[in-house]
């Protein structure tokens, strides 16, 4: 039984402006199923998040979606998956995968995908779970989100140590890999606390 029983993916609602992207949605999934491991995500067929729930279903692989009402009564609920789960709102949705999931990761995407990376990987950092979280910087596309957390760490706001928790590759193959070695650390969350 591998470690990591099931990752949640989010993924941008549109597909972005390169094939890179496309691509690196499909070699995700992939990867993920021929390791047995399961995927939960948005639940929609738009964007990225479609292409990686196709990608996964044609390689036979478990996929649970969950989605708020709201967005299924749009008709963008994907109909194929293993199993979509309706949820009456978006903290439910966001809760609902996160207790799914062992790991999270997030491939290209906008607003929406990073909310949603930045709230479980703020959940890791404070000690509320120990589940590891990555980017998937395909093409490139995070490096200016990875300088900026680099500059929060030189600018003191965010720990070293809190940093290295988020796992960026661009590889889906060598992201699994790394989460699945992952060790939480056991570390206070506050950094110079009580100066001025
Ligand atoms: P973004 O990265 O801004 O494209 O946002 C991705 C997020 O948009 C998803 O995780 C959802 O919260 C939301 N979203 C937009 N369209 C859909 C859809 N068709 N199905 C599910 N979620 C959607």
């Amino acid at each position: 039984m591998p470690r990591l029983e099931r990752v949640c993916v989010y993924a941008g609602s549109s597909p972005g402006a390169r094939p890179r992207y496309r691509e690196a949605a499909e070699e995700l999934a992939r990867v993920l199923v021929e390791r047995g491991i399961g995927v939960v995500y948005g639940g929609g067929r738009v964007g990225l998040m479609g292409v990686l729930a196709d990608a996964a279903l044609a390689a036979g692989g478990e996929v649970v979606g969950v989605i708020p009402r709201s967005l299924v009564a749009k008709e963008v609920g994907h109909a194929g998956l293993t199993e979509l789960r309706v949820v009456d709102s978006m903290h439910e949705r966001k809760a609902s995968m996160a207790a799914l999931a062992s790991a999270f990761v997030a491939l290209p995407g906008g607003i929406g995908t990073l909310e949603e990376l930045v709230e479980v990987y703020t959940w890791t950092q404070l000690g509320l779970h120990d589940k590891p979280c990555a980017l998937l910087d395909a093409g490139g596309y995070y490096r200016h989100l990875v300088a900026f957390l680099d500059h929060a760490v030189a600018e003191r706001f965010l720990r070293q140590e809190h940093r290295d928790l988020l796992v960026v590759a661009d590889r889906p193959a060598d992201l699994i890999e790394r989460l699945e070695r992952f060790e939480p650390p056991r570390l206070e969350k506050w950094i110079d606390r009580g100066s001025a």
